[in-house]
C-alpha cells in the first residue's frame, strides 16, 4: 500500500505529493488531468515570486518537479469511490482499486455552466468563465455577466473598465453580492443591471451575437445584442464521486480543519475542493504542503 495517496494533479496535489515524498515515504498521485484548472489559463500574474507565467508552462514545472521525487504519477485515471477500512481504498475508473494508508483529496473545482442553449456552443466565441483571463478580449464590445454574487459583481466591475457596456443579469429579485461591491457597481456609467431576469439562450451565428432572458415576474422573453457572456454563476467542487463518506458543506466543498484533516481519519483534502474560502494557486499550494504535513503527522502517530 501507499503511505500517502494524492489524489488530483492540480496545484494543491502537487505541491502536497512533493511535501509527502520529502518524508521519504510511499508517495502516489492518480489525476484525471495533471495540471487542474492551470491547464486552461493564460496569463498568470500572481503567483509571487514570478512575474508572469503561463498555465500550461506551470502545469509542466510542476509535474517536472513532483517526477523529481520518488512519486508514482497516474495520469489520466479518475478516482470513482473512497471507502475506509483498516487501510483506505481508492476504486478508480478502471476498475484498479489502490490502497493507502493515508490519502490527500485535491480534485479541485470546475465553473459552473447556466446550461442554456448556445453555452457549449459558443464557448471560446464569446461565451467565456474568466474575466482576468478573457476581459481584454472584448475591449469596446458590449458583455453581459450571468450572476449578480460576488464574483459576477467584482467580475462586472472589473470589465466595466475594458469594455463598452456591462449588462449584469441576476435570476433572483435582489443582487446577492456583498452592498460595498453593489455600491461600486450601480456607480459606474456603463453597466446595467436586470433583476428577476432567467437567461434562455445565448445566441449567434459563428459567434456571440446576443443574450436572450425571460422577465421572471411578467414572462416576457428580451433579447440582448452584444458580443460577449461571462458565467459567474459559481465554482463548483469535484466531490460528487465521494458520495456521503467525507464531510461536505452545502456547496458541496469538502470540510477541513487547519491541517487539512477531513471527517474521516487518514482522509486529508486541500485545494479548491474544500471550504477555504478563495480559490487560488499559491493558496492552493499552501494548503497541500499543510495536508501532506498533516498526513505526515497522522502516520507517525498511528
Ligand atoms: P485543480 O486545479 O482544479 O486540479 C484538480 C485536479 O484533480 C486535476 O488534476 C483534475 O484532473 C483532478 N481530478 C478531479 N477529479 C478527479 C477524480 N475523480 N479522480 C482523479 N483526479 C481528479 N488562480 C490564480 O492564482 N491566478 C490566476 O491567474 C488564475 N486564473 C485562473 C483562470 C482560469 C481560467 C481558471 C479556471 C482558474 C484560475 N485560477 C487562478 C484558479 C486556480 O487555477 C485554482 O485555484 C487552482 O488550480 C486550484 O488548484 P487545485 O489543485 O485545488 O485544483
Amino acid at each position: 500500500p501507499y503511505d500517502v495517496l494524492v489524489i488530483g494533479g492540480g496545484p494543491s496535489g502537487a505541491s502536497a505529493a512533493i511535501y509527502a515524498a520529502r518524508k521519504g515515504i510511499r508517495t502516489g498521485i492518480v489525476a484525471e488531468r495533471f495540471g487542474g484548472q492551470i491547464m486552461d489559463t493564460l496569463g498568470i500574474e500572481n503567483f509571487i515570486s514570478v512575474k508572469y507565467t503561463e498555465g500550461p508552462k506551470l502545469a509542466a514545472s510542476l509535474e517536472e518537479h513532483v517526477k523529481e521525487y520518488n512519486v508514482d504519477v497516474m495520469n489520466l485515471q479518475r478516482a470513482k469511490r473512497l471507502e475506509k477500512k483498516d487501510l483506505i481504498e481508492i476504486e478508480l475508473e478502471n476498475g484498479a482499486v489502490l490502497k493507502s494508508k493515508a490519502v490527500i483529496l485535491s480534485t479541485g473545482a470546475r465553473w459552473r455552466n447556466v446550461g442554456v442553449p448556445g453555452e457549449a456552443e459558443f464557448k471560446n466565441k464569446g461565451v467565456a468563465y474568466c474575466p482576468h483571463c478573457d476581459g481584454p478580449l472584448f475591449a469596446g464590445k458590449r458583455v453581459a455577466v450571468i450572476g449578480g454574487g460576488n464574483s459576477g459583481v467584482e467580475a462586472a466591475i472589473d470589465l466595466a473598465g475594458i469594455v463598452n457596456h456591462v449588462t449584469v443579469l441576476e435570476f433572483a429579485a435582489e443582487l446577492k453580492a456583498d452592498s460595498v461591491l453593489q455600491d461600486r457597481l450601480r456607480s459606474l456609467p456603463n453597466v446595467t443591471v436586470i433583476t428577476n431576469a432567467q437567461t434562455t439562450e445565448i445566441t449567434g451565428t459563428d459567434k456571440v451575437n446576443g443574450i436572450s432572458y425571460k422577465d421572471r415576474e411578467t414572462g416576457a422573453v428580451h433579447h440582448i445584442e452584444l458580443e460577449g457572456v461571462f458565467v459567474q454563476i459559481g465554482l463548483v467542487p469535484n466531490t460528487d464521486w465521494l458520495g456521503d463518506t467525507v464531510e461536505r458543506n452545502k456547496m458541496g466543498e469538502i470540510i477541513v480543519d487547519k491541517h487539512g484533516a477531513t471527517s474521516v481519519p487518514g482522509v486529508f483534502a486541500a485545494g479548491d475542493c474544500t471550504n477555504s474560502p478563495y480559490k487560488q494557486i499559491i493558496i492552493s499550494m499552501g494548503s497541500g504542503a499543510t495536508a501532506a504535513l498533516g498526513a505526515f503527522d497522522y502516520l507517525i502517530r498511528n
